[in-house]
């Protein structure tokens, strides 16, 4: 049997094909699994109806457009979804954003209102989806986000968005602390670097790409698709003794020490 059979999985942040949330969209369709796509712009929405048309011509997908910068938008995507499926199994959230100006040079120089807009559309975003998908979680479920290593070290541009990381991974904790209570399990994955639009906002991203293709123990970067597998098992019930976690899938750059 598939390993996400008869399981309804929403994934959130899907821009194009090279965005790691379509990485695990194509993962969770290859295990079996009910998609639900949410989109925040209208040309990502037609992105994503084009991308399934091509990939997934007998699957029937439900597309949903969310903001979750917007309490009210995301309370209502959840609502759409509701009507549609009843209940759901799996949450992937896949969203950041910063201004470009607080992605270079130093992090000392972050506006107060760069440093809010980052940590609001970037971590607090998976508390107020969380909150939303608990509801339609009735027997349980997961929640994964995309995390990434400046949330632990100071790389070098990636600046206030390392400080939205390490409070969404804070965050991880905390809901897995109090969802666990609903067999609700929520966990982070730590991507390593990956050439996609939101990637092209960090000054810098083609030395990060080759620092990792010379010092991982892999010697080599990751693909949006060996993501998207890591995350269809984080949504599968091969993963359900797993919560509060990060999982690093990164060629095992994180491990060295120079
Ligand atoms: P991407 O640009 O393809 O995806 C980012 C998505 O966030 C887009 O779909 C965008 O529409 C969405 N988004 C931004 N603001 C939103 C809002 N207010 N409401 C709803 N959606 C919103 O880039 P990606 O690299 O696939 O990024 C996905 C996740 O992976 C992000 O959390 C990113 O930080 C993380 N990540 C990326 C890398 C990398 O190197 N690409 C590495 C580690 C982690």
């Amino acid at each position: 049997m598939a390993l996400l059979a008869g399981k309804t999985i929403v994934i959130m942040g899907i821009a194009n094909r090279r965005s790691i949330g379509w990485g695990v969209a194509e993962a969770a369709h290859r295990h079996g699994a009910r998609l639900v796509l949410t989109y925040r712009s209208d040309r990502a929405g037609e992105q994503i109806h084009k991308l399934c048309s091509e990939s997934f011509p007998e699957t029937p997908v439900t597309v949903v457009q969310c903001d979750v910068a917007n309490d009210d938008s995301v309370e209502q995507a959840f609502d759409v979804i509701a009507d549609k499926h009843g209940c759901i199994d799996g949450v992937v959230h896949s969203i950041a954003h910063a201004n470009v100006e607080d992605l270079q040079g130093e992090f000392v120089a972050t506006s107060r209102e760069g440093f809010t807009f980052a940590t609001d559309v970037s971590a607090y975003s998976l508390v107020a989806v969380a909150r939303a998908a608990r509801k339609l979680m009735t027997e349980g479920g997961s929640i994964a986000t995309m995390s990434y290593l400046g949330a632990e070290r100071a790389v070098p541009n990636y600046n206030v968005m390392g400080v939205a990381k390490a409070a969404l991974e804070s965050c991880v904790r905390y809901l897995a602390n109090d969802l666990g209570k609903d067999a609700i399990r929520v966990n982070a994955v730590s991507a390593g670097p990956i050439r996609t639009l939101a990637a092209k906002g960090v000054r810098g991203f083609n030395d990060v790409l080759h620092a990792v293709e010379e010092r991982a123990p892999l010697r080599r970067n990751v693909s949006a698709e060996e993501v998207g597998d890591v995350t269809a098992f984080l949504m599968s019930d091969l993963s359900r003794g797993l919560t509060g976690e990060v999982l690093h899938v990164d060629a095992g750059y994180h491990i060295i020490g120079m």
